[in-house]
């Protein structure tokens, strides 16, 4: 049997290209006329936790798209651990460790929710009939193994107490939670996330912040994360990226991306911000 190449076993592999775990040049998509990634070149660094920011419509979205293998580039070269990952499948581009976040489908909606986390485990038993038939004792020691892993992982996100919930009845934070917790179930060495603090209570976030850190610290998993909240993103991010018009504008230190006047101009261009001195917000927001 073909040995099953997980986040887990990728994270041994030696470090590459200066611990740049993602590598992307020049990547472009469009959507008709509209160049939604214009020539998107960046790296990040592995274990570090970088923010994607950026005004609305920048293209940061797309770009998570184009390199977790949701949309076909246009143009550009990308890859995660030294290996190509332009152009290939979604799942392919997971198994090699690089996973984001999924919504909770229609289908998942209709199980309960410890099925939706157990179902993410990049080998639960179910897939294995085989397994299952000729192996039976060990197949069960795995799926223990795996429903004590996604009973930890609910826990950290409060949602332990609706394990046997259909995960359709969950809240709109409460199933956001649910995603990252399905994510996390796959071992990732890199996580996307587009903005994981949307739509969730401040504790909660709070909690996913620590468990982020907690991770890079425990674990080196390295997280991406597109967020429009500043106050996240200076806090929590040690690098943050700069995107606007489908390009990068701005990459750096927190304070240092903060201060920038191209960073300042697009926002204000944009307007995503007041001036700064505005009742509210205002480029100090950034
Ligand atoms: P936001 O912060 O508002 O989510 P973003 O930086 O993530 O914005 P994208 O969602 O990537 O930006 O969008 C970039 C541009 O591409 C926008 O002009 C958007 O309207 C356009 N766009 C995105 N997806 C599509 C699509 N599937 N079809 C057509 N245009 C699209």
């Amino acid at each position: 049997m073909a040995t099953e190449t997980t986040a887990a076993t990728v994270a041994a592999a030696p470090r590459r290209n200066g611990g740049r775990i993602l590598e992307a040049a020049e990547v472009v998509k469009h959507f008709g006329g509209i160049f939604a990634v214009d020539g998107t070149s960046l790296d990040v660094r592995e274990g570090s936790i970088t923010a994607l920011i950026g005004p609305n419509g920048a293209g940061k979205t797309t770009f998570f798209n184009v390199i977790t293998g949701f949309y076909r580039p246009d143009g550009g070269a990308a890859s995660f651990a030294g290996s190509p990952i332009l152009g290939r499948a979604p799942h392919a581009i997971a198994r090699m460790g690089m996973v984001r976040t999924f919504q909770i489908t229609k289908a998942l909606a209709r199980m309960p929710v410890i099925d939706n986390m157990m179902l993410a485990a990049p080998d639960q038993p179910g897939e294995r009939i085989v397994g299952l038939l000729t192996r039976p004792g060990a197949s069960r020691r795995r799926e223990k193994e795996i429903r004590g892993q996604a009973m930890e992982l609910l826990s950290v996100f409060n949602l332990e107490p609706l394990a046997d919930e259909y995960a359709g009845t969950l809240s709109g934070g409460q199933r956001k939670l649910l995603e990252l917790a399905r994510a996390l179930m796959t071992r990732p060495r890199m996580l996307l996330l587009d903005e994981p603090m949307a739509g969730i209570n401040p504790t909660l976030g709070r909690r996913l912040l620590d468990h982020m850190q907690r991770l890079r610290a425990e674990e080196g998993v390295t997280f991406l994360f597109i967020e429009h909240d500043m106050e996240v993103v200076m806090n929590h991010a040690d690098r943050v990226i700069v995107m606007a018009e489908g390009r990068v504008i701005a990459d750096g230190t927190p304070e240092k991306v903060r201060t920038d006047r191209r960073v300042i101009d697009a926002y204000l261009g944009s307007g995503t911000v007041r001036e700064a001195g505005a009742p509210e917000g205002g480029a100090d927001g950034l």
